[in-house]
């Protein structure tokens, strides 16, 4: 086990309409002036806006509407603009990863002179900064930003998203199932799928021996493997977004990857398939995992998606190489059955174009020769972008 250091201080707040009594007061703790932050109609349709602002009724509210899905760096810059002009003591986040994952940016940039691009690409700058606080009500489960010190930022201009993180993660986090009752089934999907790839990168990790690790994630595993499609089936089933929610929380709150060397391969791919053609996160992880298990393993991993299919898919047989296949498959036929795209045509990408850019792109920000369980070069990550064109085969 390696080296780490654990430290969260996110007050969760789990439940039904905790909000109602709660909001005001775990606001209200860091000021008066308030900027809310949000995307797009959904908190709107479901009437949680009009709630949040009456629970807010008489601080001073600035808004800043709009965020996408995989945030842009200038929605970043107008936060930035607004948290300085309004000298907001204080965040609040309504809304899923994207909003809450620029909330948090803009908590460092009110703080920063320059532009906060800047605090992206440079995330250790970005941690000797101060930081407002950020209180948020998590809307769609899967990010797990709800707890952790991550975000993820789009530039357009440059075809870069990039991951960074800050000094704190957020102060407070409502975390209530029964919103997230209204996620349409695609977004129910890729957010379960992206919940499913925060542990799959984390378990298939380079360090040794960590089975404290291993045996979380294979539960949480569990849980979502069982609890999403029933979420697609029962949109308002609570038992199964209250797993998916917690789920997504636990999958990235630094508790699974304590002891890890934690090298990522998937997310590095995939943020460059969102950088180019501004697809769903947890599509293009969809797509990219079952490949990249095919492309991974080998004679040395094989006794880890061994390992993988015996305790997560509950696959028997001593063959190891055999239940290893069977737990690629096992994966595969879960994403599909979820009703993820599963090649790269169906959500747009319709030629190679750009294949080697990416994959240099993905190799240099992930460091993927250098950290990951099964280490890639651009010819490795071209090939995994090919093998996405086609479904994949398991006849064969
Ligand atoms: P999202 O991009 O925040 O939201 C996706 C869509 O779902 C939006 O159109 C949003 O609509 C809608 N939506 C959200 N809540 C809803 C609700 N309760 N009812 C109906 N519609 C709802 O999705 P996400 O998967 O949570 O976040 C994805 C982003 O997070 C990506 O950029 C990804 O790269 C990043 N990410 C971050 C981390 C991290 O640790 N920070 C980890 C993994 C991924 P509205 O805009 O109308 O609200
Ligand atoms: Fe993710």
């Amino acid at each position: 086990m390696e080296d780490f250091r654990f430290n969260n201080k996110t007050d969760i707040r789990f439940g039904r309409n905790r909000i109602e009594e709660e909001l005001r007061p775990a606001v209200q703790q860091f000021g008066d002036r308030v900027l809310l932050v949000y995307g797009g109609q959904s908190i709107k349709r479901s009437g949680l806006y009009d709630q949040v602002k009456g629970l807010l009724n008489g601080l001073s509210v600035t808004e800043l509407p709009g965020i996408a899905p995989n945030p842009k760096i200038d929605s970043v810059r107008d936060g930035q603009k607004l948290a300085k002009d309004n000298d907001v003591d204080v965040i609040l986040a309504v809304g899923g990863g994207s909003v809450i994952d620029a909330a948090k940016v803009i908590a460092s940039a009110k703080f920063y002179a320059g532009d906060p691009w800047d605090l992206v690409i440079n995330a250790s700058e970005r941690t000797k900064l101060a930081q407002v606080p950020v209180v948020d009500i998590l809307t769609l489960a899967a990010t797990g930003t709800e707890m952790n010190y991550g975000s993820v930022i789009s530039n357009p201009e440059t075809h870069q998203k990039l991951g960074t993180y800050g000094p704190n993660s957020p102060a407070v986090s409502f975390l209530d199932p029964t919103l997230t009752y209204t996620v349409p089934a695609n977004q129910t999907a890729a957010g379960s799928m992206d919940i499913m790839s925060h542990l799959l990168e984390q378990y298939f990790d380079a360090a040794g021996a960590n089975d404290v690790s291993k045996g979380l994630i294979e539960g949480l595993m569990r849980a979502v493997i069982k609890w999403a499609p029933v979420a697609l089936e029962t949109p308002d089933d609570y038992d199964a977004r209250a797993n998916l929610m917690w789920g997504a929380t636990m999958a990235l709150n630094g508790i699974v990857r304590s002891g890890n060397q934690n090298g990522w391969t998937v997310h590095p791919l995939e943020h460059e398939l969102s950088a180019y053609y501004d697809i769903t996160h947890g599509v293009g992880l969809g797509i990219l995992t079952p490949r990249w298990m095919e492309f991974a393993l080998n004679a040395d991993t094989e006794a880890l998606f061994a390992r993988y299919g015996r305790n997560v898919w509950d696959l028997r047989g001593d063959d190891d190489q055999m239940v290893a296949n069977q737990a690629i498959e096992a994966t595969y036929n879960w994403i599909e059955n979820l009703g993820i795209p599963m090649t790269l045509p169906e959500v747009g990408i319709a030629d190679e174009k750009n294949f080697v850019a990416m994959a240099d792109s993905a190799v240099s920000v992930g460091r993927l020769d250098v950290v990951p369980y099964v280490k890639l070069n651009t010819g490795d990550v071209v090939s995994i972008y090919k093998a996405s064109m086609q479904p994949l085969n398991f006849n064969k």
